[in-house]
């Protein structure tokens, strides 16, 4: 006899696996990929066993991250042997710059999208299905500086968010530009990623809306030189950083903002003198300087001098009390003497970065760098070179974090760390949750999981390079310090 119940069974949701390498741009954009799909009918699965659609969303900015692409791409294959009916697709820089490549390394791939054509991820499944034919949407190389090529992707997202992609419920990425337009020499951005776009502000505001809206806490704003962000309205009036940050400071329910990552030569008086007068604002700046030698930075294309970076540091720090900034260097870059590498060093070391990213050289198919430096570098010097400045970073971070010790911090709270998590599944009391006070510094506690969203005053009881250790304060708080 037929099930009476049957008929009414909803239909079986389309299992998504998704895989997110790279930067907070690539996180956000698996977000809103996911949240389009999630509202065809698609749920997420985190068993690539059981997806019906495996996605990859990639970075080429190193040779690193798309081996480990390829390499998944490859341990995939016996999935689309035993489930023909199983969709693959390739999504971001890497299928912007490999494109046809891709197809060509890996036949089972059904779908290669570049990063401006990511609204068009559930249109090309389809056809992909239909047609029984892989499909590629990607933008047309770039030639310099022509803005008609590449599909601003903006308006074809759903506003809705992805509550389960975000870093936690609390905290979500709001992109405000797209692509670049510096042309560094060793940088794949600009052509991947298309001309600098800024995005509508209205746009901008009423996301952040609904976000806040959805208990999010702390927005990042997200642009590759995102202090480059400026937008011109038809009647001729302009809408700078600091512009959009005092209409986000007005939304309800938002505690904390920050914005990165930041280009030195766009560091303006009036984005510092918001960070400062808005109290929700993260007293936090990320601005790569990449090398500490005006030889190096002219190779790079990077447009400015280290003067000009020091005096950004110094109305930095003049304009904002208790700021941290923090850096990005390569080291073993093309031609990079001992010489170069020490001035890196120095600059380090009088920046008092509260950390720096540290990146070894590897030249990229497709970059200027590519085609007019040797890699003249060897491998075990660009290493050492490596972690030399990492060491000058480090020691400056256990001395900069020192002080903390007995001062009472204001933290946003965002989890349980990861231990916590198991020792709460197996029934333990308090756990250790982290935080984040406003400049950024890494906070852990013992509290609950409830408190996850809350902004809470920490006394800080103990110092280490990377984290602040401390106890909750439960009378008033009193001086809280950056
Ligand atoms: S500023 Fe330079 S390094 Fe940053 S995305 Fe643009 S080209 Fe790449």
């Amino acid at each position: 006899m037929a099930d009476p119940m049957a008929h009414n069974e909803l239909p079986q949701k389309k299992k998504l696996y998704i895989e997110t390498v790279g930067c907070q741009m690539n996180m956000l954009d698996s977000e809103l990929v996911v949240a389009k799909l999630r509202n065809e009918g698609y749920e997420l699965t985190l068993d690539i066993g059981q997806a019906d659609t495996i996605l990859y969303n990639t970075c080429s900015v190193r040779q690193h991250a798309e081996d480990k692409i390829y390499s998944a791409l490859g341990r995939i294959k016996t999935i689309k042997q035993q489930k023909p009916e199983v969709s693959i697709g390739v999504l971001g820089c890497m299928a912007q710059k490999d494109q046809g490549q891709i197809l060509k390394r890996a036949p089972h791939v059904d779908i290669v999208v570049g990063p401006g054509q990511l609204g068009r991820v559930s249109e090309l499944l389809a056809k992909a299905k239909e047609d029984r034919a892989p499909q590629m949407a990607v933008s047309l190389a770039r030639t310099g500086g022509s803005r008609d090529h590449v599909t601003e992707s903006f308006a074809e997202y759903d506003p809705l968010r992805e509550p389960a992609m975000r870093p936690t419920p609390h905290q979500a990425f709001v992109r405000i530009m797209m692509g670049c337009d510096k042309f560094c020499t060793y940088c794949i951005v600009p052509s991947v990623r298309g001309p600098e776009q800024s995005r509508p502000p209205d746009g901008i505001v009423e996301e952040a809306r609904q976000l806040a809206e959805q208990g999010v806490k702390e927005i990042t704003l997200l642009g590759q030189t995102v202090n480059s962000y400026k937008f011109k309205t038809p009647d001729g009036r302009t809408t700078r950083l600091s512009d959009l940050l005092e209409r986000l400071h007005d939304i309800p329910g938002l505690v904390r903002i920050k914005f990165i990552t930041s280009f030195p030569n766009d560091m303006t008086d009036d984005l510092l003198q918001a960070v400062r007068d808005l109290p929700k604002m993260s007293r936090y700046l990320h601005v790569p300087a990449q090398s500490g030698c005006d030889e190096i930075l002219k190779r790079m294309k990077r447009l400015y001098t280290v003067a000009l970076y020091d005096d950004m540091m110094a109305r930095i720090h003049e304009t904002i009390p208790g700021v941290a900034v923090s850096s990005d260097f390569i080291v073993g870059f093309c031609g990079e003497t001992e010489k170069s590498f020490e001035k890196s060093i120095r600059l380090v070391e009088r920046s008092r970065f509260k950390n720096s990213f540290i990146f070894k050289y590897s030249p990229r198919t497709g970059t200027k760098a590519d085609d007019l430096y040797a890699d003249d570098i060897p491998e075990g010097v660009k290493k050492r070179r490596n972690n030399d400045l990492l060491a000058v970073q480090n020691a400056i971070c256990a001395e900069d974090n020192r002080p903390f010790v007995g001062r009472t911090v204001e933290i946003l709270v965002e989890g349980p760390s990861k231990t916590a998590q198991r020792h709460a599944s197996e029934g333990f009391g308090p756990i250790q949750m982290t935080g984040r006070t406003s400049c950024d510094r890494i906070v852990v506690y013992e509290g609950n999981a409830r408190q996850a969203g809350e902004l809470l005053p920490v006394t800080i009881t103990e110092a280490t390079p990377m984290t602040l250790f401390g106890e909750v304060m439960t009378t008033a708080l009193v001086g809280i310090g950056a």
